[in-house]
């Protein structure tokens, strides 16, 4: 028997069509650089972003070909999210903390044809401007001074000009592309379709993942150029949600001001964002009026137990979520499942630390050398996943095919345990792992612990060489500001909570951690500045 139902093509043109037609009045909100706000409404949204695409469309644009942004979060960047892939592009978000050589290098290996820039970015777009080579750079004049000559004014595209007739889309068609951030080598591209694109939304608005819908108001904390700010700005457009965009305006005291100026209700980003606004909250507890139970999607780094306990005396909730560029990138998201309706207490935050269990399409297995591990919540083993948001190759980069699997799973480089009910824990990326006398020693479990000691502000913990046991933690601490501590309290501090062998030999003061351009730990950086590290007993 052949189905009856019609072909109908998953494309973000429809997402953007939607929006025009059933949310008109939905509002979205940008702070600008001054640090005012543009407000408008999705209809004024809905027009600029088709005359985008049909400007790009007259400049000879075809299909497939890529329009990168150097752009902050704000309405401009909404607009190109869906002028490009809906002119039939493809949008090409530039990480702008990235090293200037490095932002060219992506740009050409994408092969990127026009630039859209933030005026205030322009001082970086010079520093890379005689290596990249772009056809066209349009600016978009967020402080309202004049484009300089030699570029083109991106208000003439979206400000201007008969919109167009979308062309017919499939799904398949590349829509985005976004690079890896670099954290364990070179930065790698993966390309997004319609497709994976409109299941990711569809499947992240679900109740139990990030529960988005109409009634909300989301600020992505977590930048455009940051795997789509996690696919929220699509996701958003798509239940007609209002945006609060936070602009280049990303310190604490910044986005609480936002948050309660628009009551916001939903909103994400990485662990160091959050580590912030919570130190802004308990240095000043009644400065903000937020709305009650605003929920707090963290991913990117694992959030402590601590955070997320913190976070609950505030009543705000955290959702720790777990993605990779290669899948889109949310694939696991914690909630309580109701089979586990009894846990409270520490239990119940241990398992709430957790990064979750997949999203619907979203296959896990955990890989060890014997074959699959047993979910126990005990065996490690390399995170694999597939799915239909799940990337099948890299760009134009056939050295890390053995990234897949022969039977078709993305092998993610993430070590992890998965429990009886199905959630994952990261324990540590495989570059990171501690292999002492070997056996497996988690430092993302040790740090942490580490960060709900009160005198910590965070701490990483990385492998040291040593002569017996090949490698040994040390714990590289972060105290809070005015505080002193000795490496025996820290020890005595985790001895309860650790086997003996996982105890790290040392503990090494530092006033700063350093960090990726999207806020991760740089271990690679810390292994190296303490290669030569010797243990008390080494
Ligand atoms: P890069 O691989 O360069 O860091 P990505 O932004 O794609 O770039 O990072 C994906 C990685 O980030 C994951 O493989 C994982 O190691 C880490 N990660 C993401 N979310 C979490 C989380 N909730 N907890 C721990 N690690 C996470």
């Amino acid at each position: 028997m052949r189905a009856t139902m019609m072909k109908f093509p998953l494309t973000l043109a429809h997402i953007l069509e939607r929006a025009g037609k059933l949310f008109p009045g939905s509002e979205i909100v940008s702070r600008l650089p001054d640090k005012s706000l543009h407000r408008y409404r999705y209809a004024e949204f809905h027009r600029r972003a088709r005359l985008l695409a049909a400007a790009l469309a007259r400049m000879g644009l075809k299909r497939g070909e890529r329009v990168a942004t150097l752009m902050w979060n704000h309405y401009a960047h909404l607009e190109a999210y869906f002028a490009i892939p809906c002119a039939g592009g493809v949008l090409h978000t530039l990480n702008l903390r990235l090293h200037p050589d490095d932002i060219a290098y992506i740009a050409n290996h994408a092969g990127d044809r026009f630039l859209i820039v933030d005026d205030v970015l322009l001082p970086l777009y010079d520093k890379f401007r005689a290596a990249a080579k772009f056809e066209k750079v349009f600016v978009v004049p967020l402080t309202g001074a004049a484009v300089p000559s030699g570029f083109e004014d991106y208000e003439r595209l979206a400000g201007r000009g008969r919109p167009r007739q979308i062309p017919r889309l499939r799904e398949e068609d590349a829509a985005g592309m976004c690079y890896t951030s670099g954290t364990t080598g070179r930065p790698k591209g993966v390309v997004y379709s319609h497709r994976a694109l409109v299941l990711h939304s569809l499947a992240s608005a679900l109740p139990d993942v990030m529960g988005m819908g109409n009634h909300d108001t989301v600020t992505p904390v977590v930048p455009m150029f940051h795997v789509n700010a996690w696919g929220i700005p699509f996701t958003a457009v798509m239940v007609g949600a209002k945006l609060a965009f936070p602009g280049p305006h990303l310190d604490a005291v910044n986005l609480l001001d936002l948050y309660q100026s628009e009551q916001v209700t939903l909103t994400a980003g990485v662990p160091t964002i959050w580590a912030g606004i919570l130190q802004a909250l308990e240095n000043e507890p009644s400065r903000w009026q937020l709305k009650p139970g605003m929920r707090m999607v963290v991913g990117g780094a694992a959030a402590p137990e601590a955070m997320i306990r913190a976070f609950d005396r505030h009543h705000l909730r955290v959702l720790h979520g777990w993605g990779m560029t290669e899948t889109t990138p949310v694939a696991s998201v914690n909630y309580v499942k109701r089979e586990l309706g009894g846990l409270a207490g520490e239990a119940l935050y241990a398992q709430r630390a957790k990064q979750g269990v997949p999203l619907p399409f979203v296959e896990v297995r955990a890989m060890t050398p014997d074959g699959e591990a047993p979910w126990d919540g005990r065996t490690m083993g390399e995170l694999e996943v597939r799915g239909p948001w799940i990337a099948s190759s890299y760009h134009d980069l056939d050295a890390e095919s053995d990234k897949w699997s022969e039977d078709g799973w993305f092998r993610t480089g993430d070590i992890v345990t998965i429990d009886v009910h199905g959630y994952i824990k990261i324990t540590d990326r495989s570059k990171d792992l501690i292999k002492s006398g070997g056996e497996w020693i988690s430092s993302v479990d040790l740090e942490n612990a580490l960060a709900g000691h009160p005198k910590v502000a965070e701490a990483a913990v990385i492998a040291v060489p040593h002569p017996k046991w090949d490698e040994r933690p040390l714990a590289v601490v972060v105290l809070k500001p005015g505080q002193s501590a000795t490496a025996e309290e820290l020890r005595e501090y985790l001895a309860p909570k650790f086997a003996r062998y996982w105890l790290p030999d040392g503990f090494e003061f530092v006033p700063e951690i350093p960090r990726t351009s999207t806020g991760k730990m740089l271990k690679a950086k810390l292994r190296e500045q303490f290669r030569n590290y010797k243990s008390r007993d080494g």
